[in-house]
């Protein structure tokens, strides 16, 4: 065994579709024997591929949550071959708290991997995820959008990996989720993240970003929904022809896509999601909030594209993440 203190009240094994809980044991003031109860749903039937769908990764991301709901709640045994485990809300602590991280413990799921069997419980789920779950996946898709503070032009995400047979996987499996912006991903630090659990042990993976802003629209639902069913049809799992509309790729070749703020103040945006721009141009204006009558900081582009991710409050503080450019391929 593991040692994580995660227990399923479901079998991940049987035929069938089965709906339960991963259970997580949390004594706490208002209930000393009481456990975190993380929703789970594995469907199965006969032998095939496992593919693993999570959402709430962070608590304030909902088109995973909504789509993986809907699936659960939908997927028919005859549809599929091969078995499909769904966790809609992977932190549900602070999904619950409408959150990006947790309120137990403050931890922050994606940066927790491969986590620790006696750790904290943002840890301890981390861990299972680890040692259980994708161990038993030949692929993953992990949920993402913006959360309260970030807003994305919709997108699924492969990263870029040393093998290139394992990268050309996941940008196939990419392909078929079938976002309006298909992205080749750099991140500013992959440490502790889901993705590079997976991407490690061998498996395909995908992940998203489908919008922002702590909500979700009916569009970016929309999206997240044709791409769940795509990538299970993509994996062999699910039955019927891949959905497909026109994907603009996208391509993050370096730390020129990231545009940091180094002032606080009310942001005004000059460019929206999706518009291009050349580099040099100014993506947004830094007004002060204590004075009137100064300038506003310019904030430019240090290379030319599309804007690909936004802050999203009307402040910013020194240190945010204002703007993501990314290369048109
Ligand atoms: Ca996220």
């Amino acid at each position: 065994m593991t040692g994580n203190p995660i227990s399923p009240t479901i079998p991940f094994d049987q035929d069938g579709i089965h709906h339960g809980f991963l259970c997580l044991p949390y004594s706490r003031d208002d209930s000393a024997w009481g456990s975190v109860m993380i929703p789970i749903t594995v469907v199965q039937s006969g032998d095939g591929p496992t593919a693993l769908l999570t959402g709430g990764n962070h608590g304030d991301e909902y088109e995973g949550p909504i789509a993986l709901q809907e699936l659960a709640a939908t997927l028919k045994l005859e549809d599929i071959r091969g078995r499909v485990i769904i966790v809609p809300a992977l932190n549900h602590p602070a999904f619950l708290a409408g959150s990006r991280t947790s309120p137990i413990d403050q931890g922050n799921l994606n940066r927790s991997f491969p986590g620790k069997p006696d750790g904290s419980a943002t840890q301890k789920i981390a861990h299972f995820v680890d040692t259980v779950l994708i161990p038993m996946a030949d692929i993953v898709l992990d949920f993402h959008s913006g959360g309260k503070t970030l807003d994305f032009v919709p997108f699924a995400a492969a990263h870029v990996l040393e093998n290139k047979d394992h990268q050309a996987a996941c940008v196939a499996a990419m392909q078929a989720f079938n976002a309006p912006y298909s992205a080749t991903m750099l991140e500013i630090d992959s440490v502790g993240m889901l993705d590079t659990a997976v991407e490690q042990k061998g498996k395909v993976f995908v992940t998203t970003e489908l919008g922002g802003g702590g909500t979700a629209t009916a569009r970016s639902i929309g999206i997240a929904k044709k791409g769940a069913r795509n990538l299970l049809k993509h994996a062999g799992i699910l039955s019927g022809e891949l959905e497909l509309n026109p994907s603009v790729t996208l391509d993050m070749p370096d730390g020129d896509c990231f545009v940091f703020c180094e002032h606080s103040g009310m942001i005004e945006p000059v460019i929206d999601l999706g518009d291009e721009i050349a580099e040099g141009d100014v993506i947004a204006q830094v007004w002060q909030t204590e004075r009137s009558g100064v300038a506003p900081i310019e904030y430019r582009a240090k290379r030319s594209g599309i804007l690909m991710a936004r802050h999203f409050p009307g402040l910013v503080k020194m240190g945010d993440c204002l703007a993501v450019v990314a290369k048109v391929v």
